[in-house]
């Protein structure tokens, strides 16, 4: 089979062809797994902290992507949740133990032996790949396959971000960064909290513009200062400096949830600006979201579907994986990136 491959920990800065195009064995399912032939990839910013090493795979070469939709075209023993020719969606959440304290309180998201789609295991930047059926979701009939990729893990982590704010109706909510992942969120929270007041940070004209055109009441720069204190913010981007900015722009008591896998090192000395009295006291708090759970992707794949939340979409060639990564780490986003695979 085809598959874009990485084989070892690159500097981007140095490389804009991390992957390689190259010829794979087609995987085989094993007991209770499900073969799915992958025709649609999203695109994440976790890439970019896989191949640049802050969240390194355990072992090259690796196959990346974990917003996976595909068709089942072979099933190992035991599968009983599927047929053959089902529509799939695999997610982040490739497997967990399912017998730890956290799988039985359900934050099997923080599960020790949790393991990551296309970083633990091979991933869906590939013409096949396989997942055990309890972790494949059934899809919505309304999306296409390249609209329903990124709800996988943009949506997905986006919504438990959200919910992790605790927002109410009528607050104000600060999103920082507006990629994938909080243009999802904002049109989640325009149908859920209709009261709500929504302001966007972010560092490119065209994301605050694009931002404008889906609801906020206000975007500026990270680095600016609110017009208005936020009850809640959510942070997806890979800098420091947008942790004590939005610190800042709370109000007594709110809170920030930061959804990043992992921070750049770049900026870390401006923790060194944090002013007890300006950025923490009044019980502000900050709070980081840690993958997903299988209930956070169906919740959020149903009410996706009600409301409903169609991802703007900008789609690549599977061969083309490295323009899209560069395109992300350059910050040249509108909505979110998928490959389209054949
Ligand atoms: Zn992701
Ligand atoms: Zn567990």
């Amino acid at each position: 089979m085809k598959a874009m491959v990485l084989r070892k920990i690159v500097n981007l800065t140095k490389t804009r062809n991390p992957l390689e195009f190259m010829d794979l064995p087609e995987p085989v399912p094993e007991k209770n797994e499900i073969l799915v032939a992958v025709s649609a990839c999203g695109v994440c910013h976790t890439e970019l902290d896989e191949i640049e090493g802050r969240t390194a795979p355990p072992q090259f070469p690796i196959v990346l992507g974990h917003q996976v939709i595909g068709r089942i075209r072979e099933m190992g023993n035991n599968v009983r949740k599927f047929r053959i020719g089902d529509r799939v969606g695999i997610s982040w959440i490739h497997s967990a133990c399912r017998k730890c304290k956290f799988c039985l309180e359900g934050n099997e998201n923080l599960c020790e032996r949790f393991e990551a789609t296309g970083r633990d295991v091979n991933g869906g930047y590939a013409q096949y790949t396989t997942v055990p059926e309890e972790f494949a979701f059934s899809i919505p009939v309304l999306f296409s396959d390249l609209e329903a990729a990124p709800l996988l893990c943009a949506g997905a982590i986006g919504y438990r971000s959200l919910i992790l704010t605790g927002m109410k109706d009528g607050e104000t909510l600060g999103l920082i960064g507006f990629g994938a992942s909080a243009h999802l969120v904002i049109k989640t929270v325009k149908h859920k909290y209709p009261g709500a007041k929504i302001f966007v940070f972010a560092r490119s004209e065209d994301e605050r513009n694009f931002a404008k055109g889906l609801g906020a009441i206000w975007t500026g720069d990270i680095e600016d200062e609110s017009p208005e204190k936020l009850d809640c913010a959510i942070d997806t981007t890979p800098v420091w400096s947008a942790i004590v900015r939005a610190l800042g722009n709370l109000r007594r008591g709110g809170r920030l949830v930061i959804n990043a896998i992992r921070k750049e090192e770049v900026d870390k000395n401006l923790l060194l600006k944090l002013d007890y009295p300006h950025h923490l006291w009044f019980e502000k708090e900050i709070k980081s979201v840690a993958n997903v759970t299988r209930k956070d992707v169906n919740d959020f794949l149903q009410l996706a579907a009600k409301i409903p939340v169609i991802p703007e979409v900008q789609e690549f060639r599977l061969q083309d994986a490295n323009k899209a990564l560069i395109e992300l780490k350059e910050r040249k986003i509108r909505g979110a990136k998928v490959l389209r695979i054949d």
